[in-house]
């Protein structure tokens, strides 16, 4: 019988030191028995998920852990988020995240999230962003709260385009953050200029809109990022082979990371990529899912949320939630079952930095893949002192799955 195994996902957990929790990291000062129990039954180590020369962002980082190799294969976060909503794009498409953000009258980007807008309120107004400015040459689309895509269709358009990511460019005037061309063809030039006229009278649009009324952080602008033609990516069970393997998260980035490498992609009602996500309902997926597959990876974005909100005492709660609701269940209720155990962040939000960063990740692995090293609790400081060493590419997988 194959090996089977989970992988928890902690987005955005690794930080820094911190002088109001005595030097310590927001990870070592949470209570987290589950987390601290995989590194002490297990080994420990860490693994480069950001590699240099690609976006510091999540779907960059989850394709390294799952071993899909970014550096070969990222096609931009716009195109695997439109795998993830199951919108086919033709190959003169140009995908593009778009998020729904609050730009205040100075003209500073001031939120990423228009104040995490509910689900209902994005949907509303990307439905009327589309009955006013759709066309054979724009379509806009909607994803979940500010997570939203746009799509450009025609030779006339080009993905070879620098962008400014929202939740990295926060209180920065929207002037210094404009689209730049990558190459000096027309279509980059005529792409930004297209764009920037849609922007505007978007802005226009929004700022009157009666979602928008009496809100501290209206969805006022659209902003276009990571644009990218449709994604060819291997499937998982050619890069494992013969190897299953099914995907749970509330967000479409880490979904379409799945779809694209034909994992299962597990969808659980009330999943909200917030502290109110459906923790329970995430748990029970997990050990379902586990009975018919040999790899589950299961990711919870909340942490990394509070870590953008730059909010200490909620990226600590996200945290202690992780691993009393996500972790402890499912070592608990898998206990008597051969399966192998990893835990690890996608990459470090600094809650001071409120960003991401390149900083190899923390790492420990538990069950018959793993010897017992001498490291015993999780965290940045201690992970790198264990037996596992530095790992990348395919190589956390494999040895998960006795590969
Ligand atoms: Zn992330």
């Amino acid at each position: 019988m194959n090996q089977k195994a989970i992988i928890f996902l902690a987005d955005g957990m690794a930080d820094e030191p911190l002088a109001e929790l005595n030097g310590k990291t927001p990870l070592e000062a949470a209570h987290t028995p589950g987390m601290d129990e995989i590194a002490r039954r297990g080994e420990n180590g860490t693994f480069l998920t950001l590699p240099d020369g690609l976006p510091t962002s999540s779907d960059v980082a989850n394709m390294s852990v799952l071993g899909f190799d970014p550096e070969r294969n990222y096609p931009g976060r716009g195109p695997i988020e439109a795998m993830a909503q199951g919108i086919e794009l033709a190959p003169d498409d140009v995908a593009w995240r778009c998020n729904l953000v609050y730009v205040s009258g100075d003209g500073v980007l001031r939120d990423y999230s228009s104040g995490h807008i509910s689900p209902e309120d994005a949907a509303i107004l990307m439905r009327d962003l589309q009955e006013k400015f759709g066309s054979d040459e724009v379509t806009f689309h909607t994803g979940v709260s500010y997570r939203n895509l746009l799509v450009l269709h025609g030779k006339r358009f080009s993905s070879a385009i620098n962008y400014f990511k929202p939740d990295s460019s926060q209180d920065i005037a929207v002037a210094e953050l404009p689209l730049t061309p990558k190459d000096d063809s027309a279509e980059a030039r005529d792409t930004i200029a297209f764009l920037n006229d849609l922007g505007a009278k978007c802005a226009a649009f929004l700022q009157s809109h009666s979602v928008n009324r009496g809100k501290t952080s209206p969805a006022n602008a659209i902003w276009p990022w990571s644009p990218g033609r449709v994604p060819k990516f291997p499937p998982f069970n050619l890069l494992y082979p013969g190897r299953s393997a099914a995907i749970i998260s509330a967000v479409d980035v880490i979904k379409g990371i799945g779809r694209c490498g034909k994992m299962d992609v597990i969808d659980v009602p009330g999943a909200t990529g917030f502290l109110d996500t459906n923790y329970a309902g995430k748990v029970e997926a997990a050990l379902k899912a586990i009975e018919t597959h040999d790899l589950v990876y299961l990711h919870v974005e909340a942490i990394d949320e509070c870590s953008h909100l730059g909010d200490l005492k909620l990226k600590l709660q996200a945290i202690e939630d992780f691993d009393a609701k996500i972790v402890v269940p499912v070592l608990r209720a898998l206990q008597d079952r051969n399966v192998n155990f990893a835990v690890l962040p996608d990459h470090p939000v600094p809650i001071k930095l409120r960003c991401h960063t390149t900083t190899p990740v923390p790492l420990a692995i538990c069950g018959n893949c793993a010897k017992c090293d001498q490291v015993d609790a999780f965290s940045e400081k201690l992970a790198p002192q264990g037996t596992l060493g530095f790992l990348g590419g395919t190589q956390l997988v494999k040895k998960l799955l006795n590969l």
